[in-house]
């Protein structure tokens, strides 16, 4: 399989691709595996993952140099992205043993009533290419350290990383049949699913998740999928603009839109409509558009070049239907799969800049009268992964986010992901939960010991 630097559309790297025959091959690998991996005692799987997240500091600019080469992302975003895998990992590292601890709920009369947690087994991780060391260890490190083994499947977009962390992880001491990389596309992926698996977390489009739930519908194990989003803020009319504006635009452009919790609609009182849409302009205007590996740069190119022309059809179905282009609206006038940072003003929620998920330097802001309007238009979505309220007032933020349909709310903030919150989606973003306490015993299934002694 061939992989291309979408900044110049070079060819970069040249990788075997998992055929059906190989996947069975690694799957029974994985399942032999699995019992000695989980009768390995925690402390050594906490040693393990500890020393993968030691590998990824000491390794972080030639791993930020791969990713920002593979997928486009700019060097400085894939530093921080690869920095704050310590604060996750670190969260699962304490979290874990704890949760794992059986608990004796009932003791009386000879009779003891125990919970005690086992692994799920063989789990197949199918990732996205946005945030690979996130999403991707969102999944591996909690299933990992809970005594399952994983097969690993990086998007086709960002399989060099993917390599990279199956071989930390491997040199930190997880065995090389714990955790298995699966490369290629749809087709590795289908192949994955095919096996026998014992769970699938999914991270990735709509599309694919709800191709792969009707491709797994009647087995009965457990599916977890982590979808898109078409994520909304209102920015109320007692915000200072220019603050507003500068965060919001950030939350909407960084990693190119290409964040599954990107900004990607904009309601904005119309008492300060217009000097928001001057200050927002005039932020989107000062973005560094330009070569990934750039340290300046803030807005490289697009991973996928067929997302271009969702864009283009996004800029044409708006401005046909009345929204006003504020900047950009087209391929920018460069090699590589660029497009221009695009404001489009005026919107409504018939145009599909405004349903469908854009994935790319590209938003839509509409003008609302009051807060029942934006509360409407927020939830007027397919979607339901996280929204936002910019306002100083406290009390007027959560009265508004209490009535929005998602899994995440933001009070004066966007695009922001906690490991020791549950990351999760409602409606079309997705079912089930990772991070936090909940995204670890969702690797945990539940065993009921009833002891009687006599
Ligand atoms: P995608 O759906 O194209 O691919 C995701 C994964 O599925 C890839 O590994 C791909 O190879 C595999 N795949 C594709 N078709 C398949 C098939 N038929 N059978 C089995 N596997 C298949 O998504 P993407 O472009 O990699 O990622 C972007 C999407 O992911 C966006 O929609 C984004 O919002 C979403 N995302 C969601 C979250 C979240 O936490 N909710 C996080 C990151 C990305």
């Amino acid at each position: 399989m061939k992989i291309f630097n979408p900044a110049t559309l070079a060819e970069i790297a040249d990788v075997p691709a998992d055929t059906a025959e190989s996947v069975a091959r690694k799957y029974a690998r994985a399942r032999a595996a699995q019992p000695a991996w989980a009768a390995t005692p925690i402390e050594d799987r906490l040693v393990a993952i500890q020393g993968f997240r030691d590998a990824l500091i000491a390794k972080m600019d030639t791993l930020a140099l791969t990713l920002t080469r593979e997928m486009g992302k700019p060097v400085s975003q894939a530093r921080n992205e690869i920095a704050a895998m310590n604060g996750r990992l670190e969260f699962f590292l304490k979290a874990t043993a704890d949760l794992l601890k059986p608990e004796r709920v009932f003791q009386s009369e000879g009779l003891e009533e125990i919970i005690d947690h086992e692994p799920l087994g063989v789990v197949a991780n199918i990732s996205a290419w946005n945030y690979p060391y996130f999403v991707g260890s969102n999944v591996f490190a909690p299933a990992l350290l809970t005594g399952n083994v994983v097969l690993y499947k990086p998007s086709e977009l960002t399989s060099l990383t993917g390599l990279a962390i199956a071989d930390m992880l491997h040199a930190a001491g997880v065995p090389e049949d714990a955790f298995i990389p699966i490369i290629g596309g749809a087709e590795a992926g289908q192949a994955l699913i095919a096996q026998p698996i014992d769970a699938l977390f999914f991270t990735g489009s709509y599309g694919t998740g709800r191709r792969l739930a009707e491709a797994t519908a009647g087995r009965l194990f457990k599916t977890q999928f982590e979808l898109g989003g078409k994520d909304p803020t209102y920015v109320c009319d007692d915000v200072d603009v220019r603050t507003a504006a500068e965060g919001l635009a950030d939350g909407a452009f960084y990693n190119a839109g290409q964040s599954c919790c990107s900004v990607e609609r904009l309601y904005v009182h119309e008492r300060i409509a217009p000097a928001f849409l001057e200050a927002f302009v005039n932020t989107v205007k000062g973005f560094v558009v330009g070569d990934p590996e750039a340290t300046a740069t803030y807005i490289g190119p697009l991973a996928r070049a067929q997302q271009i022309q969702v864009l283009e059809a996004q800029v044409k179905d708006a401005v046909g239907k009345g929204a006003r282009l504020l900047c950009g609206g087209k391929r920018a006038d460069r090699a590589g799969n660029y497009f221009e940072p695009t404001v489009l003003a005026s919107v409504t929620n018939s145009m599909s800049v405004m349903r469908e998920e854009s994935f790319g330097p590209i938003i839509g802001i509409e003008a609302v009268a009051n807060d029942d309007v934006a509360v409407a238009r927020m939830n007027d979505t397919d979607y339901g992964l996280t929204a936002g309220v910019y306002t100083p007032n406290r009390a007027r933020a959560t009265d508004i986010l209490k009535k929005v349909n998602a899994g995440s709310v933001y009070w004066n903030c966007c695009d922001r992901v906690s490991p020791r919150l549950p990351w999760t989606g409602r409606k079309n973003s997705g079912l089930g939960s990772t991070l936090s306490k909940v995204g670890i015993t969702a690797f945990v299934q539940p065993k009921a010991w009833h002891l009687r002694s006599a």
